[in-house]
Parts: structure tokens; C-alpha cells; sequence
């Protein structure tokens, strides 16, 4: 015979919880939370009763508390490591219980989880699902707790690695005193399979999925063509920016691409390149700002052996290179006056001369530049040749930051994601779903290069298997405030995990609360360079509170003097 069931503390769980209104969300670990009226979901289960009927409205029912369950069994072991199995089963019923959908008592558990084996049965009282039916279609004639019923299927399946079968035997919408269910191997019970459509892939939302994919198909070839290559993006500002960057693809125009920095203006250079007909020549890409002025010239457009001291070769510039292709001049605000009438000339006549040469040679190629520096203020700084300017804003494209994109940060993300995994070999979990919100939520002055930066440390920091969370992505930010519920059930201010972190250090470096609160004081008096005053407003103390607390070495109580 088992010892009686009984549940552990439930503070571990509670700890999940985190209230951050500030954001406008919920959060149970890292999963989002929802919380609703149960009179909403009431709603929502008689509109589809009486749309689906009864059937269909209680496989989507199901279905969702099956996700929830399946979800939560996440936390069993991240909750209850190394305790025995009964105790991190048990995070389940204290996870529905604080998500209020009832009571739960463990009546009977036996499981084996090297075989596989399970049984259970479980007591609900006052399940909102139950009460809910009984209010809109009085006294039911089937258990009709459906969704808590998914739920246990899905938290029991996940922690035993099977499909476990929950039914409901008693169900207070039938006028029974409680709810009961009892849970085994979907195996093991007798008509077991008629249930399995439950929990696989519905059929009905099967056929919608191949319907609108065939619809995206036809859509597609009605459609401009989409970005391919390196360029990913759905969002109106990048779509806006594409569609220019495609028309201009089947001319011979020169580019100019504006933008921020680090917005990718090289891919969409490179872009360019493969959707023209110059796509099988070569592609050229030059920084202006990462060669010494001295040398750019020859760089870009050659040099004859002998031209100077130490040109002990002739060598082909980077314009006669691309020769058939496309040239890409990066940060073109950069390029010395001098070589500004040289790629004028170059642009305008399509001729080049090497340094310390005569001879003009013709080339065929075409000029993508590129700038994150306002070319018109250069040109007004006589930085910059206004007849060049011209020449090379004929055709403008604007590259949107990426803040701009919200849309299309997860889809980068997950492509970037993709690729550190490879490169590093590493096998991780996606992102958590707080740490995708984090990435939609950052400013991103860096734009995409930030963007794979900080993906990258992501998939070095975060464990093998594990998601990526925001501390591997956002190591140094603060967390916002949050409540989270007290034993009684009330929010209450949780403390930050810098500050859970250092009382913690405190505590097993073995310094005495005398020695905190003196060095405390005195740091203060030193911020405030000795007055006093200041100095007791940073500790939340008057000014004799402090000069009290300063002559009794600490100790004392804040407002009267200890008598001790
Ligand atoms: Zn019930």
C-alpha cells in the first residue's frame, strides 16, 4: 500500500509565475501566459457546440488542454530536479491547480518509468469546465471536463514519454458529487484507439493546411518574385525595398543604397547582382573606408609596373576585375575628392586608367554604391562632388533598419539560428518564447549584424538541447520588475536576479549583516563625497537615522535608538 498522497510545497511552482504588467504579459517560466475570463472560454465552448457540435467542440477542447499539458510537463524536472518521481509527477496537478482549472487529489499513482508503465486516478472538484456546461446546457448526460481531461493526457504522455489515457469516470456536469478521472496506456484500455484521433494531426485542420498551401502556390506565381539568396524578409518595409532592388535588377542603372549601418547593404548589393543578367560575371565588393587613401586609387582602378616607389608589378584594379559584373564601392562617402572625378569619369565614359599608365581601357560594369553618411551634407561640406552625387542617386534605395522590420526578426533569427548551430555544432531547442519577445522588443542600433551577433553568442551560451533564453542573448539587461504570488496568493514584488545574486553571494561569503550594513553606510557617505544629507537620502534614511546609525558602528534600529 502507498503512504497517503500528499503534495509538496508548492512554492517551487509558484516561483514559475511571474506578473510582468509593465510588459503586458504573464509569464509560467519562459511560456507566455493568458489570463482570461473563464466566462469568455464559456462563450467559446457553446459557440462551438453549437457550430461544430458536440463532437468536433470537445476534440478542439481536448486538443488544447492536451498543448497546456504538454507544455507544463516541460517544468517537471527543471522544477523538482533529483526528487523523487512522484514529487516531480506531481508539479502537473500543481500547475493545473494554480492555472485554475480545480482541485485536484491524487487518489492512486503507480508508475514505472523504465517500462513505461503508468496508472493513475485523480479527483477534481469544482472544475470551471464542468460548471461552465452545466450553465449553458444544464445537467449533461457525458463527463464533459474536456479540456482538463486533454490536459492530463498531455502532462501524463510527456512525463512517461507515451500516449497515457485519460477518461473521465465521474463528472460533476452529470450531477455526480465530484470529477474522477483515471489514466492508463492508451494500450491498455480496451477501445483505446477510438480515442487516438484526439491527440494526432486533425484531418479536418489537415485538409485547410493543404488548401492554403495550394492557394500560397498559385498565389506565388501571380506574384513578383520573392526574395531568394541571402535576403529574408516579409515585412511591408523590407518587401517595399526588395521590389525596388528587383526592378532595378533588369536594368544596367547605377544603385545607390542608403541606410544604417549594419543593415546588410553588401547582401542586397549581392542581391542585385544574381537577379541581372550580369549574374554570371564576377561580383566586386570594396570597402572605401578600410583602405588608406594612398592606396585606394590603385586598388580600385590599377596600376602599371613602375608607377611609383614599390609598384614592382602591374596589377589589375578592382573596376577591370568586375569587368562584365557588377562593382560594389561600400561607404562611398569615404573615397578622397581626387578619386571622386576618376569614378565620374569612370562612370560616365566607361573608361578607367591604371596609375602610372596612358592608356584608357573601356569596361563593362556596373556601379552599386553605398553610404550610411548623408552624401548631400558632404557635398555641402566640400566633402563630396555634387556632379557625383547626382550620378550615383539616380536610383536611390532606402534599406530599413531593423527595427523597422519587427516582422521579420523572428524569420532572420531562426535562419541565423540555423546557421551557428551548424557552424558550431550545436543541437538547441529554438528560442524561448521570452527570449523571442525580447529580440522583437530591442532597439536594434545595430541592425542585422547586431542581429547575428548576439545570435551567435546565443548558441555558444545556451546548452546542448537547451532553448536559447534572453540571459544568453541579453546577458548584461536588467530583468523589468514582476510580481509573482506570495503563499497566500498574493502578488507581490519579486526581487531581480542581480540582486537575488549578489544576497546570495553575501550570504556563503560568511561577511556578518554588522559588516554589510557598515560598509553600506560608508560607500553611501563616499558617493555623496561626505554629506551626510545625500547620503541618507540614497539609503531611504534621515540625516540623523544615518549620523545614529554611523556612530553606533551599524547596528540599531532605523527610527528608535536599540535599548540594548
Ligand atoms: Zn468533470
Amino acid at each position: 500500500m502507498q503512504p497517503p498522497l500528499k503534495y509538496p510545497s508548492d512554492g517551487d511552482v509558484r516561483r514559475l509565475l511571474r506578473f510582468a504588467p509593465e510588459e503586458g504579459a504573464i509569464w509560467l517560466g519562459d511560456r507566455r501566459m493568458l489570463l482570461m475570463h473563464t466566462a469568455s472560454m464559456a462563450a467559446l465552448r457553446q459557440d462551438l457546440i453549437q457550430s461544430m457540435g458536440m463532437a468536433q467542440a470537445r476534440r478542439v477542447f481536448t486538443r488544447m488542454g492536451y498543448t497546456s499539458g504538454l507544455r507544463d510537463a516541460e517544468f517537471a524536472q527543471k522544477c523538482r530536479p533529483g526528487r523523487d518521481l512522484r514529487e516531480s509527477f506531481l508539479v502537473g496537478p500543481q500547475l493545473h491547480m494554480l492555472e485554475g482549472a480545480a482541485r485536484v487529489t491524487p487518489l492512486k499513482m503507480a508508475f514505472d518509468p523504465d517500462s513505461g508503465q503508468y496508472s493513475g486516478e485523480f479527483q477534481w472538484d469544482d472544475s470551471w469546465e464542468a460548471y461552465a456546461h452545466r450553465q449553458d446546457f444544464g445537467l449533461a448526460e457525458e463527463p464533459s471536463c474536456w479540456m482538463l481531461t486533454g490536459y492530463a493526457c498531455g502532462y501524463t504522455s510527456a512525463f512517461m514519454g507515451r500516449l497515457i489515457l485519460f477518461k473521465e469516470v465521474e463528472c460533476s456536469a452529470c450531477g455526480h458529487d465530484h470529477c474522477r478521472i483515471v489514466g492508463k496506456p492508451i494500450e491498455d484500455w480496451p477501445d483505446g484507439e477510438a480515442y487516438r484521433p484526439y491527440f494526432e494531426a486533425d484531418s479536418l485542420l489537415d485538409q485547410i493546411d493543404a488548401l492554403s498551401q495550394q492557394v500560397e502556390a498559385l498565389r506565388s506565381t501571380l506574384a513578383p518574385a520573392k526574395p531568394e539568396g541571402s535576403l529574408l524578409g516579409q515585412s511591408p518595409a523590407f518587401l517595399r525595398a526588395y521590389d525596388l532592388l528587383a526592378r532595378a535588377a533588369a536594368t544596367q542603372v547605377t544603385v545607390l543604397l542608403t541606410g544604417e549601418t549594419g543593415v546588410g547593404k553588401e547582401r542586397f548589393a549581392r542581391t542585385l547582382h544574381e537577379l541581372s543578367d550580369r549574374r554570371a560575371g564576377p561580383f566586386v565588393a570594396v570597402n572605401c573606408a578600410a583602405l588608406p587613401a594612398e592606396l585606394i586609387e590603385a586598388e580600385l582602378f590599377g596600376v602599371e609596373k613602375g608607377a611609383y616607389t614599390g609598384a614592382h608589378a602591374t596589377r589589375v584594379g578592382r573596376f577591370e576585375r568586375a569587368d562584365g559584373g557588377t562593382l560594389f564601392l561600400d561607404e562611398i562617402g569615404e573615397l578622397p575628392m581626387p578619386l571622386q572625378a576618376k569614378l565620374l569619369r569612370a562612370l560616365q565614359e566607361g573608361e578607367i586608367e591604371r596609375v602610372g599608365s596612358e592608356c584608357v581601357r573601356k569596361v563593362n560594369v556596373r556601379l552599386v554604391a553605398a553610404t550610411n553618411v548623408e552624401l548631400e551634407r558632404a557635398v555641402h561640406e566640400g566633402r563630396f562632388r555634387r556632379d557625383l552625387l547626382y550620378r550615383l542617386n539616380i536610383y536611390p534605395i532606402c534599406i530599413p533598419p531593423l527595427r523597422e522590420r519587427v516582422g521579420d526578426i523572428e524569420l532572420l533569427a531562426q535562419a541565423l539560428l540555423n546557421r551557428f548551430t551548424a557552424l558550431h555544432g550545436k543541437r538547441l531547442r529554438g528560442f524561448s518564447e521570452r527570449a523571442l519577445q525580447a529580440l522583437q522588443h530591442h532597439p536594434w542600433p545595430g541592425n542585422v549584424r547586431e542581429l547575428e551577433n548576439l545570435i551567435e553568442r546565443g548558441v555558444i551560451l545556451a546548452g546542448q538541447n537547451e532553448p536559447i533564453e534572453v540571459e544568453h542573448l541579453f546577458p548584461f539587461s536588467p530583468v523589468p520588475a514582476a510580481a509573482g504570488l506570495d503563499p497566500h496568493g498574493q502578488l507581490t514584488r519579486l526581487p531581480d536576479r542581480a540582486e537575488t545574486d549578489l544576497f546570495e553571494h553575501l550570504l556563503s561569503s560568511g561577511v556578518t549583516l554588522e559588516e554589510v550594513e557598515h560598509r553600506l553606510l560608508h560607500l553611501a557617505v563616499d558617493r555623496a563625497e561626505g554629506n551626510l544629507s545625500a547620503a541618507a537620502r540614497l539609503l531611504g534614511l534621515t540625516r540623523p537615522q544615518l549620523a545614529y546609525r554611523l556612530r553606533h558602528g551599524g547596528s540599531g534600529d532605523r527610527s528608535v535608538p536599540s535599548s540594548s
